[in-house]
């Protein structure tokens, strides 16, 4: 049996067109049943429900063979990873080119963001991917004060509880409707194929297979 872990919403939504290329039918919509273990048209193949930000834990520890998860999401859990003293035990083959975002930093329309940091003042960002944003304002030679949040960025500029947010971004709209403004594009963002690297060496053949047929998928597209 092969485990593939997904999380509800876009990933799962986006990765299906991808699977049915591969000759793959998922046989429940998520939406509507509760069930979290999901078979497909594929005997050897179900579909595990996580949080979008469990899904590198659980390919990691095998409690799926692989998964598909945000670049966002990798790098945050390899951040967490390495600073714990971890390795990170994750073979990542494949961009599916799907959940294309950017990662960004926004501030308030009327916050002169370019002195601040010409200045060199500490400013204060709000985000939840803490480790992503360290490591880009450290390559800047910006000094931050970062505050971790687990969801509503855009609220924190609009409060005082931050300057900056560094959050993604797809068509800005939810900025504009709050009066924030992109200042940076960190990275472009889209969801990878993650696969637990023991699990590649047991179930060799039928992983390799899939890996394949996903990319082959991925190629047809573009
Ligand atoms: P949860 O809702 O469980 O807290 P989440 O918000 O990370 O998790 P989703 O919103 O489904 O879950 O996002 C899953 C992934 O999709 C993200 O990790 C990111 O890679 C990508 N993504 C997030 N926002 C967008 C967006 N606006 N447009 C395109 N892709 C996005
Ligand atoms: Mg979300």
């Amino acid at each position: 049996m092969i485990t593939l872990a997904l999380s509800k919403g876009r990933i799962f939504d986006d990765s299906l067109p991808l699977l049915r290329a591969a000759g793959i039918e998922v046989l429940e919509d998520p939406e509507k049943s509760r069930k979290l273990i999901i078979g497909t048209t594929r005997a050897d193949l179900r579909v595990v429900l996580v949080r979008a930000t469990d899904v590198p834990t659980y390919v990691q520890h095998g409690g799926a063979d692989l998964g598909v998860a945000g670049l966002d999401v990798l790098l945050e859990h390899a951040g967490a990873e390495s600073s714990a003293g971890g390795a990170v035990g994750l073979y990542r083959p494949l961009d599916l080119g799907i959940a294309r975002c950017r990662m960004s930093v926004a501030v308030r329309e009327d916050f002169d963001y370019a002195s601040a940091v010409k200045q060199g003042s500490r400013i204060r960002v709000a985000t939840k991917y803490t480790h992503t944003a360290r490591q880009h304002f450290a390559s800047k030679g910006v000094h931050v004060d970062l505050i971790k949040l687990y969801g509503s960025m855009e609220l924190a500029p609009l409060t005082g509880l931050a300057e900056a947010i560094v959050d993604l971004v797809s068509t800005g709209s939810t900025l504009k409707a709050n009066h924030l403004r992109e200042v940076e594009h960190i990275m472009d963002i889209s969801s990878r194929l993650v696969v637990n690297p023991a699990a590649l060496k047991l179930k060799r053949e039928p992983l390799r297979a899939l890996i394949d047929a996903l990319e082959a998928a991925v190629e047809a597209r573009s």
